[in-house]
């Protein structure tokens, strides 16, 4: 078993890596979606692309809780995470509707690796380390965790369904999405996303879960900003009131 002082240094490096990352997606649009682009090498199919980016994040966490025994606390926080991932990498691909459109495999990988390593590091504590961490049902972090796990849950959730239902199928372009807290903001879905990870990372209270977070943010946040200004860009009459991610102030 890996040593709790080794694991926890992992977790601190690929912490810092994740801010590198955000660093340097200040400079780089990830291309995909509306920001694909020429030049990043061989592409695949947007929806296998999906797929195989999120599978590690699933697979990995199910083994971790199918073949090794796990506290009540740890089963929930592995339920939760496979909730989520089963989600993303079974449902939500056969459900958005981008016909046609393709994926640089460079995103595919680099996602398997962001994949691998967070999945890998929540799982193997969960499974091996659990007893270093101090969360337990009883404290004001599980209670907070589990609301903002549910809320963001939720808005994520509602968020794409409105960006997937944009398009009729067999479209292709690009609208402006109405309604719900996109009268206030360009991205609630990844508001939902990072809000839901705060929460897990409440709940789980431990360091893996932090790190998730961390590069979670690391990633959406850069493309919060590429999508708001891609909008005001794209369309003459977007709602000059509508901000980034945060109503009223970004
Ligand atoms: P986007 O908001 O870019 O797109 C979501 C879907 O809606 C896509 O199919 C997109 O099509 C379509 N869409 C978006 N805006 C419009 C519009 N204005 N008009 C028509 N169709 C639109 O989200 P992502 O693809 O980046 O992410 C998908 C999910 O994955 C999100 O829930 C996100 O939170 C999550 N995610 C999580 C990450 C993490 O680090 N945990 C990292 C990245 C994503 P198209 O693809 O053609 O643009």
């Amino acid at each position: 078993m890996i040593p709790i002082e080794t694991f926890y240094l992992i977790c601190m490096v690929w912490a810092f890596i994740g801010l590198g990352s955000f660093v340097l997606l200040q400079f780089v649009r990830a291309p995909y979606g509306r920001h694909i682009r020429k030049g990043w090498g061989p592409e695949i199919s947007n929806h296998v692309g999906w797929v195989l980016m999120e599978l590690p994040s699933f697979l990995i966490i199910f083994y971790f809780y199918y073949f090794y025994e796990q506290s009540t606390y740890a089963s929930m926080l592995s339920l939760l995470w496979l909730m989520h991932y089963f989600n993303r990498t079974f449902i939500y691909p056969f459900r958005i509707r981008t016909k046609k459109k393709k994926m640089p495999l460079t995103i595919v990988f680099s996602a398997i690796g962001f994949n691998f390593m967070n999945a890998g590091l929540n799982g193997y504590f969960l499974a091996f380390l659990e007893t270093y961490q101090a969360a337990n049902f009883e404290t004001w972090n599980f209670y907070l965790g589990a609301v903002l796990f549910g809320l963001g849950f939720v808005i994520n959730q509602v968020s794409d369904h409105l960006l997937i239902h944009l398009r009729k199928p067999g479209e292709t372009g690009y609208k402006i999405p109405q309604g719900f807290l996109f009268r206030y903001i360009s991205c609630p879905n990844y508001l939902g996303e990072i809000v839901q990870w705060i929460g897990f990372a409440l709940m789980a209270w431990n360091f893996p879960a932090l790190t998730f977070l961390i590069w979670t943010a690391a990633n959406l946040l850069p493309r919060v900003s590429g999508h708001h200004k891609w909008y005001q860009q794209h369309f003459d009459h977007y709602p000059k009131n509508r901000k980034a991610l945060i109503p009223r102030i970004w």
